[in-house]
């Protein structure tokens, strides 16, 4: 199994590093070929209206979208951001590969990121504990698409849509490796 990793900016080695940890061929992905022969995409956390720019000026934004109607392809943060249908007012570039409305920046500013533990019920006990740096939350889904986790005062964090995935937090800032072990369950067409 190879899994990509999107590398134009962000948290990719992060994510690189949870993969090798689970014996996964990560990916960096900078160019359309390098799409190639992947079984799955991860898009990082970072600044998605940097991530979009990048992704624009090395031709990325078609063949992103081609892989992700057909690939497992995991957002978190910046990513789902990026994977999301509708971001609401904002004009950046985005995939729009998912049912999702999302709110940007949706707690505040950087002094507003946080920490706290997430009950997940597919990845089962003990609790998440999930990383929010100026994170988006989810604001409205489609039929489709199922919610795998919220905060306390309901608003969703974590959404899979058949073979795409998304969470509002950084899974790669932690050394639990159960999401990414659940996507790569996705990527194996287990899960
Ligand atoms: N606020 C960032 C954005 O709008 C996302 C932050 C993150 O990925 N940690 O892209």
């Amino acid at each position: 199994m190879k899994i990509g990793v999107l590398a134009l900016q962000g948290a990719f080695i992060e994510h690189n590093k949870m993969l090798a940890n689970l014996g996964v061929t990560a990916v960096e992905v900078r160019l359309p070929h390098q799409l190639a022969e992947l079984d799955g995409l991860i898009i990082p956390g970072g600044e998605s209206t940097t991530i979009g720019k990048l992704a624009s000026a090395y031709g990325l934004i078609k063949p992103l979208r081609q892989f992700a109607a057909a690939k497992p392809t995991w957002g978190t943060c910046a990513g789902m951001i990026f994977l999301a249908k509708d971001i609401g007012i904002e004009q950046q570039p985005i995939l729009g590969s998912m049912d999702i409305t999302v709110d940007r920046n949706a707690f505040g500013r950087q002094i507003h990121s946080f920490e706290t533990d997430l009950a997940i019920a597919e990845i089962g006990d003990p609790p998440f504990h999930a990383v929010f740096i100026r994170a988006p939350v989810v604001t409205a889904v489609e039929a489709s698409v199922n919610v795998l986790a919220c905060l306390d005062d309901g608003r969703i964090v974590a959404v899979r849509q058949r073979h795409l995935l998304a969470t509002a937090f950084h899974p790669e800032l932690t050394d639990d490796l159960r999401l990414h072990g659940y996507f790569c369950g996705i990527v194996n067409g287990i899960l």
